[in-house]
């Protein structure tokens, strides 16, 4: 009797860093120093190096993130911003909690990620800034999209939240707008324990207001020039984060690797196709995602054999309930709709082992 394979497991990945956490944690209790402090100032110079970034600004969680970008940004009521109807719904939450409308853009079923044509398209006189998602950890064709928000004026806010380390064309994503939203929800590929985020800063013209922003606003202690809210991240959750950053490349150089012996052992299945990596793109593979037209027969057999899947995402945002409101109908996105009734995640993570993926992949194959 084989063992099943959970969608994600955070047991080997505590053990095999415990000793380097135990000690983060207990710099951080013997400091006696908890909010806002060296820890925090250290994760944010090391993050932003690693990005190549001018900076980079930790806040509570990728929501935030996203947020306080836009607001930054200008963004607020009555505009609009362009994103996927195919990602979390934090993505087009958190341009609602700026106080702006998300309008959504097809995606290429191909990439499952907004297009320039799919975004143009989507362009009105209130859009006030661009924000494509890099969806699964695979980068969205960046240069076109650029160029898309240069002929506009309009700033690109990359929601990085899954792509941590994925490179377009050599570079990291989250290094191409001038503003970039990252999430450390604990699946993410560097997750916290608990809820965490940063905002990437290109333009280091944005880095003060938004520390003013994810502080109350204040400009100095007690003194607040405007509301702003409460989005720190605490000294705790930087000193574990310092900790794992330097493993995230490690890291996705195994995500990538399970990523190939997946590719190698599903070839030739004429009806459970990965979606692959583009020739720009080099993936982070936050989720290795196949598409399947008998999706939902497929996920039943694989949790028959102890392979724990998830969909990302079952509903297109413009068909949420949370948007009855905005008036979208079944017909105005028939990519986004159509991919998500044919795509499924596999296990991955990098401490998942060759055997366990092996094992996936013939679970996969001889499903049926
Ligand atoms: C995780 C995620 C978010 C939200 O991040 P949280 O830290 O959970 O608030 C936003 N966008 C995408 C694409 C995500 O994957």
């Amino acid at each position: 009797m084989t063992e099943g394979i959970p969608f994600v497991d955070f047991k080997p990945h505590v053990a095999a860093h415990r000793a380097e956490i135990d000690a983060a944690i207990a710099r951080v209790l013997d400091s006696g120093w908890f909010i806002l402090g060296p820890e925090c100032e250290a994760f944010e110079r090391e993050l932003a190096a690693y990005f190549g970034v001018a900076d980079a600004v930790a806040v509570a969680n990728g929501t935030e993130a996203l947020q306080l970008a836009l607001e930054a940004m200008g963004v607020g009521a009555g505009d609009e911003v362009v994103t996927s109807p195919v990602t979390a719904a934090f993505s087009a939450i958190a341009v609602e909690r700026a106080g702006a409308t998300p309008v959504f853009a097809d995606v290429d079923p191909a990439t499952v990620a907004v297009t320039p044509e799919s975004v143009e398209r989507a362009i009105t006189k209130r859009t006030k800034v661009l924000m494509p998602v890099h969806l699964y950890g695979h980068p969205v064709d960046l240069e076109p999209m650029l160029d898309l928000a240069q002929r506009k004026g309009l700033p690109l806010l990359e929601d990085a939240c899954q792509a941590h380390g994925a490179l377009y064309k050599g570079r990291k994503v989250g290094s191409f707008g001038p503003l970039a939203g990252l999430s450390f929800y604990p699946t993410k590929n560097l997750g916290a324990f608990g809820d965490g985020g940063a905002i990437l800063v290109g333009d280091s013209r944005y880095a003060e207001r938004l520390r003013r922003l994810r502080n109350g606003g204040q400009s100095q202690r007690y003194y607040h020039d405007e509301p702003g809210m409460n989005s720190r991240l605490d000294e705790l959750h930087c000193a574990v984060l310092r900790a794992k950053l330097p493993h995230l490349d490690g890291w996705t150089a195994r995500r990538r690797e399970i990523a190939a012996l997946y590719d190698r052992e599903l070839k030739g299945q004429d009806d459970v196709r990965p979606l692959g990596e583009q020739p720009y793109a080099k993936s982070c593979y936050h989720l290795y995602v196949v598409r399947s037209p008998r999706r939902d027969a497929l996920a039943k057999d694989l949790a028959a054999r102890g392979v724990g899947t998830l969909i990302h995402y079952p509903v297109p945002l413009h068909l949420q309930k949370m948007y009855a409101r905005l008036g979208g109908k079944v017909g105005d996105f028939p990519n986004a709709e159509q991919v998500v009734g044919e795509i499924l995640s596999l296990p991955m993570y990098p401490e998942l082992t060759d055997a366990q993926a092996l094992q996936v992949a013939a679970a996969v194959r001889e499903s049926r």
